[in-house]
């Protein structure tokens, strides 16, 4: 940007400034172009049922290493590519790979019980959103109940009849509808009640503060039992050590999810992973 103005513009940018809007263009292209070149993968984190140790499911999280920008992570090219529109098409993309990736780990008899993606708040201003994840699944022959559609709490917010519709012709195939994050935002209870969610996610942020922030202990236990009311599944995100699987276990959080038992890990190691937790009961 500053190179080509040149001259006197010059002075009507802040080098700051013109450096991240340069930064950004440069970024969103490259996206663009990770799109089409298939420089985007997903990786997969365990969740594990808390009693039993047995597999309750896996989160896709994508990644994308781009040849000139190196690893870039999600959180810095998801927003980026929901500005530009771009993040309709890498949705699309996630929901097809996590389906491929299924029938492929059942084809090797590798039975994961539900695989969750994440998912934009702008998919479903799309009327033929419904319709593009149905036939994805019906290609690969991924029943309804194997996909788990993560939206954050904010979504729950919405009064567009249009949205709740899709949710609703989502929810109808047996797809499952998780709230990630959950407690970051401030949806509010009657939210709950009135979108057809099957599952919260404790955020991250509640669990790793124990045990030196022992407050955390009541704010877990008050989430666990919202979901217990509501009769949803819970999983607790970001578990990483041992005294916080033990709590959450005590206070009855049925799933887990986090670096204490697995990172995200690349889908060739799935099975191997599967292997050596699918003797344990419930599995
Ligand atoms: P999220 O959906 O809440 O995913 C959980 C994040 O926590 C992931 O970061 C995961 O790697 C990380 N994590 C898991 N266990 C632990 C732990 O024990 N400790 C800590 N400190 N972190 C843990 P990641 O993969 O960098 O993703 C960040 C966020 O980017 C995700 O948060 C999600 O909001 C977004 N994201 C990732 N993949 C996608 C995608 O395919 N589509 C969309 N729309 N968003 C995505
Ligand atoms: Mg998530
Ligand atoms: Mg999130
Ligand atoms: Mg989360």
């Amino acid at each position: 940007l500053v190179r080509k103005t040149g001259g006197n513009n010059r002075e009507f940018f802040s080098p700051e400034l013109s450096k991240a809007v340069n930064e950004r263009l440069l970024l969103g292209a490259a996206l663009k172009r990770a799109v089409s070149d298939s420089h985007l993968r997903l990786v997969y984190q365990p969740q594990i049922y808390a009693n039993t140790g047995a597999l309750y499911g896996c989160e896709a999280l994508i990644r994308w290493n781009d040849p000139e920008h190196g690893e870039v992570p999600p959180s810095r090219f998801i927003p980026l590519a929901e500005e530009t529109g771009e993040y309709e098409e890498i949705g699309l993309w996630v929901i097809r790979e996590a389906c491929r990736q299924l029938a492929e780990w059942r084809a090797l008899r590798i039975d994961i019980p539900v695989i969750s993606v994440n998912l934009s708040a702008r998919h479903f201003q799309n009327r033929r959103f419904p319709d593009q994840v149905l036939s994805v699944m019906k290609e690969f022959g991924i029943p309804g109940e194997q996909l788990m559609l993560e939206i954050t709490e904010s979504m729950m917010l919405t009064d567009d009849e249009e949205v709740l519709r899709r949710i609703q012709i989502l929810r109808n195939a047996g797809l499952g509808l998780s709230i990630d994050d959950f407690g970051t935002g401030f949806s509010g209870l009657s939210r709950l009640a009135r979108f057809p969610v099957t599952e919260i996610k404790i955020d991250k942020s509640f669990v790793s503060g124990y045990p030196e922030d022992n407050r955390q202990r009541s704010l877990l236990e008050a989430i666990i039992g919202i979901g217990q009311s509501f009769s949803l599944n819970v999983i607790a995100e970001g578990v990483e050590t041992s005294e916080q699987f033990q709590l959450l276990r005590e206070l009855g959080c049925p799933v887990i999810q986090g670096y204490y038992y697995s990172r995200p890990i690349p889908a060739s190691e799935i099975p191997g992973w599967y292997r050596r937790v699918s003797h344990l009961p419930g599995n």
